[in-house]
């Protein structure tokens, strides 16, 4: 290995809550690590609409023993959590290399050779497919990796006609800029039908096109149900069950019975894809529907020795989410025994136990 190249025992991929919570884990277990963000810390949150909530009640998604406070003693919001983020890192003085995005791993005889180039956002959000790495890069050397890096980095794509055109977005953004307009979404998770409560209150005209019959009270939250089930009902807002999108023109969207809804913007509220690039370089299996990497339940390496995935990082492409803020504290514990060869008496959580 040449002089030149810094070497670490574990390098952190990503600073997410999971991956800031296990820094500060690794920091007190003594162990020597560097951690890369491509973005800011938090940087997922970054893209998620101004003043969404998290459906977790505080407690649930606070991390590292800092307490998540919230004035109202509701969920907190986006900013709320970003700030508090922000907190963690610093009660804890956590040194974090941001901007600093991981674009190749190579095994090399003394680890795995980490090379980097400087980005302006993180992984992932409406940025990400302008995103070209740049010539300069550097190279860390580490010989252990924990891949934190989440799972939302590239919309669900419909592949339809018209999917690109500029008043077409995945991401939701600021509410303020639909009202008075004519908005179509589509979509039947908790986003959409948060975006359509959300801008119905804003002023827009909200048509929702779903694919099933009718909202499974079982997938949407207790809060949201009731609320979306009344605008419906009370034609607040026009609910079309059974569509799909055929195109998307400048002035309407086409559904697959052929009817044209009118439409100023289209917000195609249909998940995201996670990038896999780094577990494919690095031969990781990617196993199930959702594509996730293949792992140790008890320790959280991959098929690939002393490569660990953590967090929201472990679920693939999640097609029904499992693996969140609040069910991977877990992970935490099982890395750093792992990490100090030792067996987390971490019990594996019921959604594992019920998928192996
Ligand atoms: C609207 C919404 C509401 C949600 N509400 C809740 C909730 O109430 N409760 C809950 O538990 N969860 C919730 N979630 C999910 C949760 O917030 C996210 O899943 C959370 O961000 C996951 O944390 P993470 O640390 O695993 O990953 P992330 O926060 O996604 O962090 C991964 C980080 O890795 C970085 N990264 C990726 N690749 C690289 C690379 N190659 N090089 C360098 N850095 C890289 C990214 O930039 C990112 O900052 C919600 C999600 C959404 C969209």
């Amino acid at each position: 290995m040449p002089q030149s190249v810094p070497h670490t025992d574990i390098v952190i991929i990503g600073a997410g809550p999971i991956g800031l919570e296990l820094a500060v884990a690794l920091k007190a277990a003594d162990l020597e690590y560097i951690q890369l963000e491509a973005g800011q810390i938090g940087a997922t949150m970054q893209w998620w609409a101004p003043g969404t909530k998290y459906f977790s009640s505080p407690e649930r998604i606070a991390i590292a023993g800092v307490p998540l406070i919230v004035a109202d003693q509701e969920k907190a919001t986006r900013e709320n959590y970003l700030d508090y983020l922000l907190a963690v890192v610093g009660t804890h003085q956590l040194d974090i290399q941001t901007y600093t995005r991981v674009v190749r791993i190579e095994q090399t005889s003394s680890g795995f050779d980490i090379t980097t180039v400087r980005s302006f956002t993180g992984v992932g959000g409406p940025d990400e497919p302008n995103y070209t790495p740049p010539p300069n890069t550097q190279t860390i050397n580490a010989k252990r990796i924990v891949l934190a890096i989440g799972d939302m980095h590239t919309p669900r794509m419909l592949g339809i006609p018209g999917e690109s055109l500029p008043h077409v977005s995945h991401y939701l953004g600021d509410v303020h800029q639909y009202a008075n307009q004519r908005v179509v979404i589509v979509g039947g998770k908790n986003s959409a039908v948060e975006a359509a409560i959300r801008l119905f209150r804003a002023g827009a005209q909200v048509t929702m096109s779903y694919r099933g019959e009718k909202f499974d009270p079982d997938r949407i939250k207790y809060w949201l149900y009731p609320e979306i089930e009344y605008l419906i009902k009370k034609d607040k807002i026009k609910f079309i069950p059974h569509s799909t999108l055929e195109s998307i023109n400048e002035k309407a969207v086409i559904l697959n019975n052929g009817e044209s809804i009118d439409a100023d913007f289209v917000l195609l509220l249909t998940g995201y894809e996670q990038d896999q690039s780094l577990f494919e370089q690095l031969g990781i299996n990617l196993v199930t529907d959702d594509r996730k990497p293949e792992f140790n339940l008890k320790t959280m390496e991959t098929n690939v020795p002393n490569i660990y995935v953590a967090g929201t990082a472990t679920a693939g492409s999640q097609i029904r989410t499992k693996v969140f803020i609040e069910t991977s504290h877990i992970h935490i514990d099982r890395i750093v025994a792992a990490l100090q060869n030792r067996v987390s008496d971490a019990a594996p959580e019921d959604y594992w136990l019920e998928e192996s």
